[in-house]
């Protein structure tokens, strides 16, 4: 069974995502693997460097595209795919929605040209589901960079306009992926956002 978590910078991924694990650890019957994009095996991880070392500036977004489906060809087929097989359950922290919505809508791409790499990458395998953790870009990029109102400046406006179509690809993505994806408020106490993630794994997790 393989379970991904998405959301926008700031959302909490990490942080929910550890809390959660403790509370489910000692209910599961099956072993299970956490794991991270992009990154999450050696390879992997150095095709994340690249991409986000600030000195690639002149990254060509296509590339960028493609070395995130690079990482996740190379992740799905030495972590992920030989864990589901052994039938353990995974937990990755982001993986192809973060690229529909970044790559697909934030850089302009297309979900669908998106998509069609990514499924070439993964061989078209997907999370049987997907928690969103539903920060909106403001308030997210305001736990990240504590930014005050009216305080922003020039670039920081970049960087919330970006963020903002980010968003806005998340609210397609979940739109056509629906029956996959659970939407958690994560604007609520961490706390909060823990129990409601835990009650929607108990309840789709199989026997
Ligand atoms: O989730 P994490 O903070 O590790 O993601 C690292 C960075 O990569 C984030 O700043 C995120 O905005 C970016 N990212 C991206 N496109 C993706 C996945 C992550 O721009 N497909």
């Amino acid at each position: 069974y393989f379970v991904s978590f998405e959301g926008p910078d700031g959302a909490g991924k990490s942080t929910v995502l550890k809390k959660v694990l403790a509370e489910i650890e000692p209910l599961l019957k099956t072993q299970y693997l956490v794991t991270r994009e992009p990154g999450g095996s050696k390879i992997a991880e150095s095709i994340r460097q690249i991409i986000l070392d600030p000195k690639n500036v002149k990254m060509d977004d296509r590339t960028e595209a493609l070395l995130y489906a690079a990482a996740r060809s190379q992740h799905m087929a030495e972590i992920i795919n030989p864990a589901l097989k052994e039938g353990k359950l995974v937990i990755s922290d982001r993986f192809i929605d973060s690229s529909l919505a970044y790559q697909g809508v934030g850089r302009n791409l297309g979900i669908d040209e998106v998509k069609e790499i990514n499924d070439f990458a993964t061989g078209g395998i997907m999370p049987d589901l997907t928690i969103f953790l539903d920060v909106k870009p403001e308030i997210g990029l305001a736990r990240i960079e504590k930014l005050r109102a009216g305080q922003e400046d020039r670039l920081e406006q970049e960087k919330l306009a970006f963020h903002k179509k980010v968003y806005a690809g998340y609210q397609e993505v979940n739109k056509r992926y629906a029956d996959r994806i659970a939407v958690v408020d994560a604007s609520q106490s961490l706390d909060d956002v823990v129990t409601s993630c835990v009650a929607i794994i108990k309840k789709r997790l199989p026997d």
